[in-house]
């Protein structure tokens, strides 16, 4: 009889706390999860600079605010293909992904073949990557051919550079087995390795400028080459999703000339299942405070909202962003 008693009350303590006072908005909690990259990478700006974004517009205390009940985190994840794969999964409710990786994902191509995601949605864009690669100061490589026989790091499995890596590796018709030692490493321990002399170049899609990449350049001299020839100018002119893009001299201490690279574009993307107002929420929370987002990294500084629901994008975008672009007269 007593704990039934205690059962009943606790129940009525639960209907009670689920009530919202007279007056008083009550909004959910709710918690959502960004896919970032390596913890030196610009993706984990990314991941942060949304979630504080979000946190800002949030009441959190203050009178004026959004009541949207969203609390944000950011984790350091592998990268691009592992980031669509868990919001696939339902264990990631947003992520950052290269655009090439976005397309193969919708369309099941390249990696993706045979397991295409349907309900991958597209929310925005963001900068551009450069696909960088970073030799060291005495390895004497200056070209793609240049790398045979060397110790190559084609990048950890799930990260985007490992997949742009690979699909350079087929045009150019190189083998693993060219390079002396293909290794695995995570962006963030490349720089280090190739410094300490383990590795003597490395592949990268990253952002301009990149903390992780002058480790190497101006921390041991390193350099990154040009890739701009046959093959490069025939993956850039039979794809929608690369472009020839240029890292500007002085960007990094061992840059006295621009470099020309192929490069894709950092994408923000989400779940179709996703409801539309977290969506449109999160949008909301960068569009609005985009002067503020532009100053979180360099890499954002020219950020532009026409570009930004536009580039770089190949799946559908989704219904909550949609939403918010349209209020906005953005479309
Ligand atoms: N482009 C890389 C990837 O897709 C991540 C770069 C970064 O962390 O900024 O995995």
């Amino acid at each position: 009889m007593k704990k039934l008693a205690l059962a009943i009350g606790a129940v009525a303590f639960v209907v009670a706390l689920g009530m919202a006072a007279p007056g008083s908005v009550q909004a959910k909690k709710r918690f959502i999860s960004i896919g970032t990259g390596g913890p030196t990478g610009v993706y984990f700006v990314v991941g942060q600079s949304v979630c504080r974004m979000v946190h800002k517009e949030a009441a959190e205390g203050r009178s004026k605010g959004r009541k949207h009940g969203i609390r944000c985190s950011a984790p350091s994840t592998a990268g691009s293909t592992y980031n669509i794969a868990n919001i696939q999964a339902d264990e990631l409710d947003f992520g950052v992904a290269q655009s090439d990786w976005q397309y193969h994902a919708v369309n099941g191509t390249s990696k993706f073949k045979g397991k295409a995601f349907k309900g991958l949605r597209a929310v925005f864009s963001v900068h551009a990557e450069p696909y960088h690669i970073i030799v060291g100061a005495n390895s004497g490589i200056g070209s793609w051919g240049d790398l045979k026989g060397k110790r190559f790091n084609i990048g950890n499995p799930g990260s985007g550079q490992r997949g742009t890596t690979e699909v350079l590796m087929e045009a150019h018709g190189t083998m693993k087995s060219d390079f002396k030692v293909a290794t695995e490493l995570t962006s963030t321990e490349q720089s280090k390795a190739l410094c300490d002399g383990k590795i003597d170049a490395y592949g990268y899609t990253v952002g301009v400028p990149n903390a992780g990449v002058s480790v190497a350049t101006d921390g041991c001299g390193a350099k990154i080459i040009s890739l701009a020839g046959s093959v490069e100018k025939k993956l850039v002119g039979n794809t929608p999703y690369y472009a020839f893009t240029t890292i500007p001299k002085g960007t990094y201490k061992t840059t006295a000339s621009d470099v020309t690279t192929f490069g894709v574009m950092a994408t923000f993307v989400t779940n179709a299942s996703v409801p539309d107002d977290v969506v449109y929420e999160v949008v909301r929370a960068v569009f609005e405070n985009l002067d503020d987002f532009r100053g979180l990294h360099p890499a954002f500084k020219n950020l532009d909202p026409k570009n930004m629901m536009k580039n770089g994008l190949s799946a559908p975008l989704h219904p909550g962003a949609i939403k918010y672009y349209k209020e906005k007269g953005l479309m």
